[in-house]
């Protein structure tokens, strides 16, 4: 089995100490050791980052995009080589890696932007001889801590903006598919990034905590569970550092009566069963208007939950691979028991699949519940699994309500043709990125992505706009060059125009 080293000031390197396995999911077997980075460890990959911060800092914003523009181009030569990691180690399809890739790629396109995202704002003459502009300058050392389920994109969204925008990068991955992760970190330094300016380091609790309590570390970017975002809110804004947070989901689906439900339906597929439903976007909830179009909705589902494609990730074609770890399947499962004896109707079972030739990997088939209602656990918590409940309403308005009294509040999506209902959807719902007849609307890297409520802690979305603010603090400067021949006189009242 080999060892997954860390990255450090341009090396990689290993530490005996503490170590976890690294599953393929298809298979069930360890394929991999992960060390987990001690506070010592961590401390090196800070002293690295810091000590590149003085030069990084002062290369120009163009220098830094182009090393941008090759890390473009690597990443996308080496499509086939991620792709096939994060199947190996997630579980999720060749074709759904190879999207995340490029989902993450278009980050580094916004990242290509650095001189002009970073043009600063310029008033000429704000008074008498005077000028005044805004620059936005790096915090120095950042931080970003990343989940299983998107290995590529999710740090994508965070570093190269961070970078370009100045400051040194310390990722400390997810340790249960940390190896894609790690080979697009060393395709960054193939492009010619500066040693220590980017650096990985695995770990768990113990790196993550020492990242929060290190003063050299400036702001912590976080996706994750909730219970996690909210931790690391808590601790890190107490510490003075700048935080963002994003954490858990339960993603709402409504389906008016006048939705074209074969569209609707093959999106919801997607939506819900795609990645084995461990996206942060996944549609867990189908909110039906009216009997009539939930009746609708069942009978169509069905047929094809059954005939979902389910096997080994990398084997090409499929729809749905293994959930990333036996624990992550037992605990889904134990939410469909839990459906089940809360008196919720599972019309689709999905449980105790075997999936010929990989009878040891994590697989659970797609499973549909109907007549579900808010007080079940199988409603209010993220199942992070390929369950979607199906939930009966009167009306608009009161599909509104559930969904606006969940304490989550990441993604949200209508499917109608009536535009006066999408419009009041998209004005009053609680929800932090909203699709009109679009099942995931993940925002495009020059918007910024975030939800609301328990699903982001923090003021800034992550990536786009928000991203540049949330990697730069903006210093105003006023600068006055008085003629030579003019004196000006002391002015003790507060100077105006
Ligand atoms: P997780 O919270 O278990 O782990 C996320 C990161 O936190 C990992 O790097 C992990 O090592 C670290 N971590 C775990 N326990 C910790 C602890 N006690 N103290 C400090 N750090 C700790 O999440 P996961 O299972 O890897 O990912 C799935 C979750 O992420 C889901 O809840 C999903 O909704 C969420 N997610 C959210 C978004 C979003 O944008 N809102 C995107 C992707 C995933």
């Amino acid at each position: 089995m080999s060892v997954i080293p860390h990255l450090i000031n341009g090396e990689l390197v290993t530490e005996n100490g503490r170590a976890v396995d690294v599953f393929n999911p298809s298979t069930g077997q360890a394929i991999h050791k992960l060390p987990l980075a001690s506070q010592a460890t961590i401390q090196k990959a800070i002293d690295a980052a810091k000590a590149a911060f003085p030069a990084w800092r002062n290369t120009p914003p163009a220098k830094r995009a182009q090393v941008m523009f090759r890390f473009k181009q690597l990443l996308e030569q080496n499509e086939a080589r991620i792709s096939q990691l994060i199947s190996e180690e997630h579980g999720k399809t060749l074709e759904d890696a190879a999207g995340e890739l490029k989902r993450g790629i278009e980050n580094v396109e916004f990242a290509c932007a650095a001189p002009e995202i970073l043009k600063g704002e310029y008033s000429r003459n704000v008074g008498p001889n005077i000028d005044a502009w805004s620059d936005f300058q790096p915090l120095g050392v950042v931080a970003g801590i990343t989940p299983f389920n998107f290995p590529a994109m999710v740090p994508l969204w965070m570093y190269p903006l961070a970078i370009v925008c100045g400051n040194c990068f310390i990722l400390k991955p997810s340790e249960r598919d940390p190896s894609s992760t790690l080979l697009i970190a060393q395709l960054l330094l193939e492009a010619g990034l500066p040693k220590g300016v980017m650096n990985v380091v695995h770990g768990d609790k113990t790196a993550v905590d020492a990242l929060i309590e290190a003063p050299e570390v400036k702001a912590l970017s976080f996706v994750g569970s909730t219970p996690i975002a909210e931790y690391i809110y808590a601790e890190g804004t107490k510490r003075g550092k700048r935080v963002q947070a994003l954490g858990g989901a339960k993603n709402h689906a409504v389906l008016m009566p006048d939705a074209d439900l074969d569209n609707a339906v093959s999106a919801l597929m997607g939506a819900a069963y795609g990645s084995c439903g461990e996206r942060c976007m996944a549609i867990s909830v189908a909110v039906c208007v009216g009997d009539q179009v939930a009746d609708a909705l069942v009978a169509k589902l069905v047929p094809q939950i059954k005939a979902l494609k389910i096997g080994a990730g990398t084997s090409c074609g499929l729809d749905m691979g293994p959930l990333v770890t036996g624990q992550a399947r037992d605990k889904v499962s134990g939410y469909v028991d839990d459906g089940v004896a809360a008196g919720a109707t599972l019309v689709v079972d999905g449980r105790g699949l075997s999936v010929a030739g990989h009878e040891e990997g994590f697989f659970l088939g797609g499973c549909l519940f109907d007549n579900v209602t808010p007080e079940m656990r199988i409603y209010k918590e993220e199942i992070f699994g390929p369950v979607l409940c199906v939930v009966r309403v009167n009306s608009l308005e009161e599909a509104m309500q559930l969904i606006n009294d969940h304490e989550y509040g990441n993604g949200t999506c209508i499917f109608t043709r009536d535009g006066e209902a999408a419009r009041l959807f998209c004005d009053e719902i609680e929800v932090g990125m909203v699709g009109v007849n679009v099942p995931l609307p993940v925002p495009v890297a020059y918007h910024s992505f975030g939800g609301w409520k328990r699903s982001l802690f923090g003021d800034l979305h992550a990536y786009g706009p928000d991203g540049v603010r949330f990697y730069t603090r903006r210093k105003a400067i006023t600068q006055r060059w008085p003629q030579r021949a003019s004196h000006e006189a002391s002015q003790f009242a507060f100077p105006s125009l």
